[in-house]
């Protein structure tokens, strides 16, 4: 039986929570990390983004966690940890295709959008291989002294005196850990509901998506693929679409295929609830996917001699992905921004968003010795954030889903996202901490995002046709026209965007 007092027990050790505990230690407090399964082990959530990156960088610095820097860029990562698997990631590339045909495009690239987040391979961001970056981080733990336990779940939660007590258990200890804060760091909300009677929802959300995914090996790449295409040049391509989240537009969703060095891939369709039906993703995962792969000739070209990898040697199959917990804290309970709720894989927001909730978490207890009000205080500043956050993600994912059949329509409402990260890299530029992710709380910011997705749905409703698009292109080009750093929409960029990254510290 052990029983100890902690300052922070965190519970989950995906990247969040152990760079939680890895900051929190640096800051002087008593920590333990608690996980319920064994490293390594299959995580998806793979692409990180030049956001991520440059808070990556900010938290190096600030906790004097120099791996963290090393691990911010490709160059970097592979100078220091090439034993740490990732892939090279330079961007976001997308390319719509027709069910039952061959995919096409001609020589302006208008089935195909190739957006450049970083200038070169060296300063490149990257595809985390996440069974092998979490077990780095976790190693880290080990090294940093901080106690970690296995295999060990968290069984009740009783808050009395003034601090939490949990009852934990695994195959060989039970007992009970005594912490002034529980940290949930679980990526999931079923801690909270289990524990503290809190509850998740979907029904405010617009976008409506499940996904079935795994890793493969074997697959040909798609710009090979494209090579041996007479009738396609990838001469104007910005960097290697095999380097990037690569993203297929499918009648019933779309597919995100992402590299690792060693050829593996990670892959999964996000099926559209709104108008697709998943009866059978379940209950027969491989024929729902080889179904799906079927109505793309080109992508089950390349996937012809492709073979589940060993990790996870399964397909993952998901109900409705929207969900959002109905608050984040209580009394001595925190829940993290992958715990607290998600919306979509889509444009890859999701590392850079989890590390921006953390990343404000860890301000809020830069002081020490906070009166509880205080901390409560600012914890329902960082909630409100949140909301603004998961709302405007939402919004930006959303219209993408609906714009997808309308390759233009698509290009242009993904500019508005793309706008909205440039606000954000600019502001820390700046050299603020900006209050939100993506700025979601700054009403310029909202104003976009909301006009454009009310746009959207005017033109939507009945049609569209080429007017009303080429209208909605014309007024997104107004509209992001304050944040268009990049030259995003201009007719001359032919669809490929050589430029949109600033250069980020
Ligand atoms: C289908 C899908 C695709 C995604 N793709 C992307 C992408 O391409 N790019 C991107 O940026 N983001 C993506 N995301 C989001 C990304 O997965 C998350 O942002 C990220 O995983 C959050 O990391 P985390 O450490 O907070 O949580 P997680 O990675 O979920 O880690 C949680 C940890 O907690 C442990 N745990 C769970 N329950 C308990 C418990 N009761 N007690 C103790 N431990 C527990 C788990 O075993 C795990 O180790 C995707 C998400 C989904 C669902």
């Amino acid at each position: 039986m052990i029983h100890s007092r902690y300052d922070f027990i965190i519970a989950g050790s995906g990247f969040a929570g152990s760079l939680a505990a890895l900051a929190m230690n640096q800051c002087g407090y008593r920590v333990c990390l608690i996980e319920k399964e064994k490293h390594p082990r299959f995580a998806v959530g793979e692409s990180s983004t030049p956001i991520a990156d440059m808070i990556l960088r900010r938290l190096a610095d600030k906790y004097n966690l120099p791996f963290l820097e090393k691990i911010s860029r490709y160059g970097s990562w592979q100078e220091s940890y090439p034993e740490i698997l990732c892939g090279i990631k330079r961007g976001f590339s997308y390319f719509s295709h027709v069910r039952g045909s061959k995919f096409i495009t001609d020589k302006n690239h208008s089935n195909t959008l190739l957006v450049a987040a970083s200038s070169n391979d060296l300063d490149s961001d990257t595809n985390w291989y996440r069974a092998d970056v979490d077990a780095f981080l976790v190693q880290k733990v080990l090294e940093a002294g901080i106690d970690y336990l296995e295999q060990t779940n968290i069984v009740n939660a009783d808050e009395s005196q003034g601090m939490m007590t949990l009852s934990i258990q695994s195959d060989d200890q039970a007992g009970y850990l005594s912490c002034n804060w529980f940290i949930d760091a679980t990526g999931s909300p079923d801690l909270a509901s289990d524990l503290f009677d809190i509850q998740s929802s979907s029904e405010h959300f617009q976008t409506n998506s499940s996904a079935i995914y795994s890793h493969f090996q074997n697959v040909i790449p798609w710009t090979q693929y494209l090579k041996q295409q007479q009738d396609i040049s990838i001469q104007k391509y910005p960097f290697n679409a095999d380097h990037s989240a690569l993203h297929h537009l499918v009648d019933e969703g779309w597919m995100w295929n992402l590299r690792f060095k060693n050829n593996l891939v990670s892959a999964g369709f996000l099926i559209d609830l709104n108008n697709h039906r998943t009866d059978n993703l379940r209950e027969n995962p491989e024929t729902s996917w080889d179904k799906l792969l079927s109505g793309y000739s080109s992508i089950a070209k390349c996937y012809e001699n492709a073979q589940l990898a060993p990790i996870p040697g399964r397909f993952v199959v998901t109900g409705r992905l929207q969900r959002q917990l109905e608050k984040i804290f209580n009394s001595r309970w925190i829940a993290l921004n992958h715990t607290a709720g998600f919306v979509d894989p889509l444009h890859s927001t999701g590392i850079a968003h989890t590390l921006s909730g953390l990343e404000r978490l860890l301000e809020l207890f830069n002081t020490k010795d906070q009166q509880i009000q205080v901390i409560h205080n600012k914890l329902e500043r960082h909630q409100s954030a949140l909301s603004h956050e998961f709302y405007l993600i939402d919004l930006l994912v959303a219209g993408c889903y609906l714009s997808r059949h309308h390759f233009n329509l698509f290009h242009a409402y993904t500019m508005v996202y793309f706008a909205c990260t440039i606000s954000y890299e600019q502001s820390r530029l700046a050299g603020h901490l900006p209050d939100t992710y993506l700025n979601a709380a700054d009403l310029k910011i909202r104003k976009l995002v909301e006009e454009s997705w009310q746009d959207l749905l005017e033109i939507m409703e009945h049609g569209p046709d080429q007017k009303q698009i080429s209208g909605f292109i014309r007024r997104t080009r107004e509209r992001i026209e304050p944040y268009n750093i990049a030259g995003l929409l201009e007719s001359d960029k032919e669809n490929m965007y050589h430029h949109t990254a600033v250069s980020l510290k």
